[in-house]
């Protein structure tokens, strides 16, 4: 891999690219970090990016959808949708503040 993140154009299934999206870029960056810490410990490279993913999909009456997918199986993306609920919607909450806390501990 010679980028993460937005910048990259990833072909899938169905001549369709993947998603730009923050999930992917996330483990892609993940991804290259362990290849790094490999290649200075002298071992193979031992991850790569799998295509998985999941997001929420608000619907502003305190609940959330959730889906998750994996946009790397073999004829088309392959995406879980979890009916909405309240649950969903604290998971999306926490999701934020996690991030949230990430960017203030910098
Ligand atoms: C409104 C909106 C909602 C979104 N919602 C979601 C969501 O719910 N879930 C999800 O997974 N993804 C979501 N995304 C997508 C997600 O934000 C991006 O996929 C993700 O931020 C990509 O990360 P990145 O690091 O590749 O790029 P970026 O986050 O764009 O980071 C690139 C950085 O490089 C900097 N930069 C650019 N040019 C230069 C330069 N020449 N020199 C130095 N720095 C430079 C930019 O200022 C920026 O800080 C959303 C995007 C938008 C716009």
């Amino acid at each position: 891999m010679l980028a993460i993140g937005d910048v990259t154009a990833i072909p899938i299934a169905g001549g369709r690219f993947l998603p730009k999206a923050g999930v992917f870029a996330e483990a892609e960056a993940e991804v290259v970090a362990r290849n790094i810490a490999a290649d200075l410990a002298r071992q193979r490279p031992p991850a790569t990016f799998d295509g998985k993913g999941a997001c929420f999909g608000e619907l502003s009456d305190g609940r959330a959808a959730f889906a998750t997918d994996d946009f790397y199986a073999t004829e088309a993306p392959d995406v879980h949708f979890r009916q909405p609920r309240k649950r969903w919607h604290l998971a999306k909450v926490a999701f934020e503040q996690y991030w949230t806390r990430c960017g203030v501990s910098r």
